[in-house]
């Protein structure tokens, strides 16, 4: 039997990317779905055999505690609905897959790996790019020491025009639902990514927030950049906003050569180009038909596979609230202008 996914929020994210992944999935299925419109949820129920009683609304969730079809919630809703979903999903025994970033506080965050803990059923963030061959391949190269000891990670994501044509409804744009702008949305890719692609977390944050006027920001951040130091010498630069022209762009560079991720984070064209004494070598995605199998997909069956394994998910709630902690503290580095301490006594050895 394959692993039943019910999946609460039906937004553009889990209608465009989610929801058709299910059908490349080798271990796990949709089984569910949890949506504030029955019409929606009835339609899109029709569209993948999902039958009437597998369908909820979000007051009738915790009902999914009696549904056997479910072994997973898969929480794709503004960022500050995650914590309150995960802490029912759990306390109905189900595991929970939940959206980047995880929670919109590092104390929700605590909330959301204390429940799963206290119910004994696993906790996955959907960092998809964790399954993704290009970014593989990417930490391979760095790891392997293609371009000598990595000292200076540039990341840059971007996105014109992410839903920030209307400012007086959106969540991304409204605070209490997003936790923040740019960086909560996009700059996370990178915030991540530099932690992956450096092999190690930064001890200090410094950060900048670009003075914007227009009442679409009021309430969010368009423009941010950051630096992270880390504790071998190596420093982080990051830049995410809303309003320049869609990017999602790595530079890694080393004593020995540079490895170049453009795009870095994207859903299907990654790319990453070796460059070392002028001479560029370049993989892509076609080039990877071993791994045809969509990173959405692989993500989903990720979790099926370590709970019938009984090892840790590539990116757990630990991983997540590490994130959620460097969000904060860029914020905090901005806001103050000053540089803000994130050594946190080997938070890995807590996993
Ligand atoms: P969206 O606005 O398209 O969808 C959000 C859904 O939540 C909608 O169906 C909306 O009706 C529902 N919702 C429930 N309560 C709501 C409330 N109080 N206010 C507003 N909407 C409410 O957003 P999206 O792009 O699908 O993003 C959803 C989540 O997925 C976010 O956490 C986002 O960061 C994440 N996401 C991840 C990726 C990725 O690549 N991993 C990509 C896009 C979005």
């Amino acid at each position: 039997r394959k692993f039943g996914y019910a999946v609460v929020g039906l937004g553009k994210y889990a209608i465009n990317q989610i929801l058709p992944a299910f059908a490349e999935c080798q271990h796990a299925r949709l089984t569910a779905l949890v949506s504030g419109d029955a019409t929606k949820a009835r339609r899109i129920g029709k569209q993948y055999g999902i039958s009437e009683s597998n369908l909820y609304s979000y007051s009738d969730f915790d009902k999914i505690a009696q549904n056997p079809d479910v072994d997973a919630v898969y929480i794709i809703l503004p960022n500050a609905l995650h914590a309150d979903f995960a802490v029912r999903a759990f306390r109905a025994g189900k595991h929970v897959m939940c959206e980047k970033p995880m929670a919109t506080s590092v104390e929700d965050c605590q909330r959301m790996i204390d429940a799963g803990k206290r119910a004994n059923k696993e906790l996955m963030i959907g960092y998809r790019c964790h399954f993704d061959p290009i970014t593989n391949k990417a930490i391979s190269l760095a790891r392997s020491g293609a371009i000598g000891k990595p000292q200076i990670i540039t990341t840059d994501n971007n996105d014109l025009g992410a839903d920030t044509t209307d400012p007086t409804t959106h969540w991304r744009l409204t605070r209490a639902l997003s936790g923040g702008g740019s960086l909560m949305d996009l700059g996370i890719y990178g915030v991540n990514g530099s932690r992956y692609m450096m092999n190690d977390d930064p001890i200090e944050v410094r950060a900048m927030i670009a003075p914007n006027s227009s009442p679409v920001f009021s309430q969010v951040e368009d423009i941010i950049t950051w630096q992270f130091r880390y504790r071998s010498g190596g420093i982080a630069h990051g830049s995410s906003s809303f309003t320049t022209y869609s990017t999602t762009r790595f530079c890694l560079q080393g004593d020995k050569g540079t490895l170049l991720m453009d795009p870095a984070t994207s859903y299907w064209s990654n790319r990453v180009s070796l460059c070392k004494s002028g001479d560029i070598e370049t993989w892509s995605t076609p080039m990877f038909t071993i791994d045809a199998l969509n990173q959405f997909s692989a993500q989903l069956d990720h979790l099926p596979i370590s709970i019938a394994k009984g090892t840790r998910v590539l990116a757990t709630g630990e991983e997540g609230m590490q994130d959620v902690r460097l969000l904060q503290s860029i914020y905090k580095a901005a806001h103050t202008g000053r540089a803000v301490a994130t050594d946190w006594s080997d938070w890995r050895k807590t996993i």
